[in-house]
């Protein structure tokens, strides 16, 4: 029994045994360093095919590692994940040389929004909402974002994200959500100047956008929702001390 590796190129084969296979393999995986020749340590792993952390990060010096996501894959492959200031999660995998990518889904996930994995569309049957590309409006620091994705190619579903790991559809067809929809679009209608352009945050443009109302959206709901949990807690707080009062 015998393995072909290549040395140098992949023009002239070499054949060895089983044996001296292993050999090798534990050998190149005791020398293996990066491309800059930086030791893989503990606290330096390899992050992306034959880089490592601190290479990545001198490249790439907007993010911070936070470390594995997860478990290797079955052939032993790892992710890395990484933070941006503005709370986006990058991953990094050891299958490919890569720079870190933004993940959104991965991003969602990180601060515990919820995230439908199917959806039923108001004409048709129920489709799979697969993790990627989902568009985030709003603030990851806040409890509540908008998030949206295509589900046919074509049309998007749009949900509130709440941190709880809650959703809910923002759509017209529901009047809690309407009434959100319109409430942002009233504020927003607010910023028209006399050239008839509307204003927010810095952009300017002729008409309201989605982003825009989305962004909005995400604001008046996480308002209501922090005050909800607010109320909640100091009503179980309340609770409590008349509990303690009555068992005294
Ligand atoms: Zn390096």
């Amino acid at each position: 029994m015998s393995q072909t590796i290549f040395l140098g190129g992949r023009t002239h084969p070499i054949t060895v045994s089983d044996e001296g296979y292993e050999a090798i393999v534990a050998l190149v995986t005791a020398q293996r360093v990066c491309t800059n020749g930086c030791a893989y340590t503990a606290d330096n792993p390899m992050v992306t095919e034959n880089t490592c952390l601190s290479c990545l990060v001198n490249r790439q010096s907007y993010l911070r590692f936070v470390g594995p996501l997860g478990d290797p894959d079955e052939d032993g492959y790892q992710q890395f994940k990484f933070l941006t200031e503005k709370g986006n999660v990058y991953l990094t995998s050891t299958r490919s040389d890569y720079a870190a990518q933004q993940d959104s889904y991965q991003t969602l996930v990180h601060w515990g929004f919820g995230v439908p994995a199917v959806y039923r569309p108001p004409r048709g049957e129920e489709v799979k909402l697969y993790p990627h590309s989902w568009t985030v409006y709003g603030n990851l620091f806040s409890s509540v974002v908008v998030i949206e994705k295509s589900y046919d190619q074509k049309h998007p579903a749009t949900f509130l994200s709440y941190t709880n790991g809650t959703f809910r559809e923002l759509t017209k067809r529901d009047a809690d959500m309407k009434r959100l929809l319109e409430e942002a679009t009233d504020i927003l209608e607010e910023s028209k100047g006399e050239d008839g352009s509307y204003q927010y945050e810095g952009t300017s443009s002729n008409r309201i956008r989605d982003s825009w109302v989305y962004e909005v959206v995400s604001l008046i709901a996480a308002a209501v929702y922090d005050v909800k949990v607010r109320l909640t807690a100091s009503l179980k707080t309340e609770q409590s001390t008349d509990q303690e009062a009555i068992a005294s």
